[in-house]
């Protein structure tokens, strides 16, 4: 037998166990930093697969990796766990673990006779918190040579590049009054925040339009009848490169500069989440991915599309070759509907779970037996900027 219909194989037997993970994790859904559930139950199925488990990864309590092996290059498949607030597993995090975990299973009985060695890295909090940011800060990746980890979506795309996202308050300081009685002590603030507003509305008029800068008043005074001595605004800026975000981010700083100086308020700047990378797929990983998938059956996988969103995902593919290919769950579904959490429990959901574990098993075997393959994608991540 061939070794990918072995680790095939293995997957397909550890089937039951898979899917009561998916649903253990599905069912119990958990905010970003407070998976708890999520973490256990993986260690724990990973600590009797004979993986040296360490929790608590970057100080971060629902952050763990699991090894086996020491050899390198080292594959590391991505588990995320988050759900999102009143809609449960909206986003199928808990699809993503259990393929991450169900491609390990996979792989693990046969490593010895490979070139390489494995880790399940569990990663909290993508939809707000940064996990990712915060574990690459940290060096997880020093000793990591390639990412992986599917996405549930409603359609079967192999790349996908995402906008790199900077994350702005801007906090005006001016004075407080009586509105009615003694306006002219005051400074009102709310005004500086909204020149802000009308000088990035002028500002979108020319800016491309791949650039997006999106924002609310976070703070707008307490009281009509106060002069606002403190307003501000919250912003997530967008550009499909750190380079023309670094651009945008620059003019932003300006026009709220300017209004804290035409109405005479003091001007406070910091940057609320972490920033997110764009993602940059490694094209020949998720080819080799992608080869995979059709062996195992699939035909109709879209090759390539722009997504206007942001994930930390993008910033592990700045470090190593990274894949974030997307997987149907429901033809036509979209993320963060009452719709995509039932399919992240469904049938069809747990069966593209599995099918994620195959082809990235099956990836990471083409690059521990195919050393030229792995010298290519590791000279196409060394030539992107
Ligand atoms: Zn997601």
């Amino acid at each position: 037998m061939e070794l990918k219909e072995k680790v095939s194989k293995k997957i397909h037997s550890s089937k039951g166990l898979l899917e009561e993970v998916a649903l253990k994790i599905g069912n119990n859904p958990e905010m970003g930093f407070n998976e708890y559930i999520a973490c256990n139950t993986l260690i724990q199925v990973l600590d009797n697969a004979g993986f040296k488990v360490e929790s608590g990864l970057a100080n971060l309590q629902t952050a763990f990796r699991a090894d086996l092996g020491k050899k390198r290059p080292r594959a590391t498949f991505i588990c995320e766990y988050d759900a999102l607030p009143n809609l449960g597993h909206a986003c199928g995090h808990n699809l993503i673990a259990t393929a991450s975990l169900g491609a390990a299973l996979g792989i693990a009985p046969f490593l010895k006779e490979l070139a390489g060695s494995i880790s399940v890295l569990g990663t909290p909090a993508e939809e707000t918190g940064g996990g990712k940011v915060i574990l690459v800060n940290d060096g997880v990746f020093n000793d990591m040579d390639l990412a992986l980890m599917f996405h549930p979506a409603g359609q079967n795309l192999l790349m996908c590049s995402t906008n790199a996202l900077d994350a702005y308050e801007f906090i005006f300081i001016g004075k407080t009054a009586h509105a009615a009685t003694a306006p002219e002590e005051g400074i009102n603030a709310l005004d500086s925040v909204i020149q802000l507003f009308n000088g990035i509305n002028a500002l979108k008029g020319r800016l491309n339009k791949e650039v997006s800068v999106q924002g609310i008043i976070s703070e707008g005074g307490d009281a009509p009848n106060i002069v606002p001595g403190r307003a501000s605004a919250r912003f997530y800026l967008r550009a499909p490169s750190r380079v023309q975000l670094d651009k945008v981010v620059d003019d932003v700083i300006k026009i709220a500069k300017g209004s804290a100086l035409m109405t005479g308020t003091r001007l406070r700047i910091n940057q609320f989440e972490y920033s997110n990378e764009n993602f940059v797929p490694n094209k020949t990983l998720s080819l080799a991915f992608g080869a995979n998938l059709q062996r195992l059956g699939v035909e109709d996988i879209q090759e390539f599309e722009v997504d206007k969103g942001s994930t930390d995902m993008g910033n592990i593919s700045k470090i190593v070759p990274s894949i974030h290919p997307y997987l149907s769950i429901g033809q036509g579904l979209t993320a963060h509907t009452k719709e995509f959490a039932e399919a992240s429990l469904s049938e069809e959901g747990l069966k593209t779970a599995i099918l994620a574990a195959e082809a990235m098993a099956h990836t990471v075997v083409d690059m521990f037996t195919n050393p030229n393959l792995y010298k290519a994608v590791k000279s196409e991540h060394e030539s992107h900027d």
